[in-house]
């Protein structure tokens, strides 16, 4: 028997990294896995059939995010191919790499609002969204992968981490508008973790974006894994997790 037997997900950024390990843990516990991506279509497929491996059904949407329509439109076609939703994991993100971590003064608007376009405004649109069909479900979930960032609000870090903490007061908030609805609303704060947005930040600081020589300085000797993501949001969701809600877990190794 899994932990999520019965439950559906939607996943946004399910192709790649830490949304992927996420997709295939839900599916391993008995989740049926609705799977978004940007672009990249041939990952997506990939991490779907996957899940069809495990024996659970999954389907995979195109949708950016930060627009507002196109999150509608999936939400919409996700509850019908599934017959409703129940979890919820706001995953897709883009890192500071992505605009060469500009410092504030540097910053163009136009790269805040790529970066707070998919961390700030996809999490605000996705529970726009679903929040009101999940609440049909006798219990539901949602998770924000968030990032150690939004606390330690590091310099040059600025487009990143303003967006994960306007993250983190949507889930805090929402977690009390809903706890009578029987719906959780936690955080998942990762530290580094070795997938294509990690290794991209590990060339930009050191030029070189080899992760398995980051593991000598990472806590307990290796750098964190997607699948140590996964483990928590897994355990958030499941029967084990039903009395936690409004909670940051950081993992990140202390
Ligand atoms: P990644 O390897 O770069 O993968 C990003 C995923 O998000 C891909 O599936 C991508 O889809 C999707 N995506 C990006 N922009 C999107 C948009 N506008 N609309 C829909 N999907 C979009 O990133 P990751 O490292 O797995 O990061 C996942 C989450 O963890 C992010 O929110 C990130 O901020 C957070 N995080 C990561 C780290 C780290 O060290 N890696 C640390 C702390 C927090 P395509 O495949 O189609 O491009």
């Amino acid at each position: 028997m899994g932990k999520l037997d019965g439950r559906s997900a939607l996943v946004t950024g399910g192709s790649r990294g830490i949304g992927r390990a996420i997709v295939l843990r839900c599916a391993q516990e008995g989740a049926d896995v609705a799977i978004n991506y940007a672009s990249n279509e041939d990952a997506a497929r990939e991490v779907s059939e996957e899940v069809a491996k495990l024996g659970r059904k999954a389907e995979i949407y195109q949708a950016d995010v930060s627009d507002q329509a196109t999150c509608e439109q999936m939400c919409e076609k996700a509850i019908d191919d599934f017959s409703g939703i129940d979890i919820l994991v706001n995953n897709a993100g883009i890192g500071s790499s992505a605009v060469n971590r500009p410092t504030i003064s540097e910053s163009t608007i136009a790269q805040w609002q790529l970066l707070l376009g998919a961390n700030l405004w996809g999490p605000i649109h996705m529970c726009r969204a679903l929040v009101p069909h999940m609440r049909e479900a006798e219990r539901s979930d949602v998770i924000m992968i968030s990032s150690v960032a939004a606390q330690s609000m590091g310099a040059r870090m600025g487009t990143y981490s303003v967006g994960k903490a306007g993250m983190e007061a949507l889930a805090h908030t929402l977690a009390q508008e809903e706890r009578s609805n029987g719906m959780r609303v936690n955080i998942v704060a990762p530290g580094l973790v070795d997938t294509d947005m990690g290794r991209k930040l590990i060339s930009l600081l050191t030029g070189n974006d080899d992760m398995r020589l980051r593991d000598a300085d990472a806590p307990f000797g290796f750098v964190c894994t997607p699948d140590d993501i996964a483990a928590s949001v897994v355990h958030l969701c499941s029967e084990d997790g039903r009395y936690i809600t409004n909670q940051r877990i950081t993992v990140s190794g202390g």
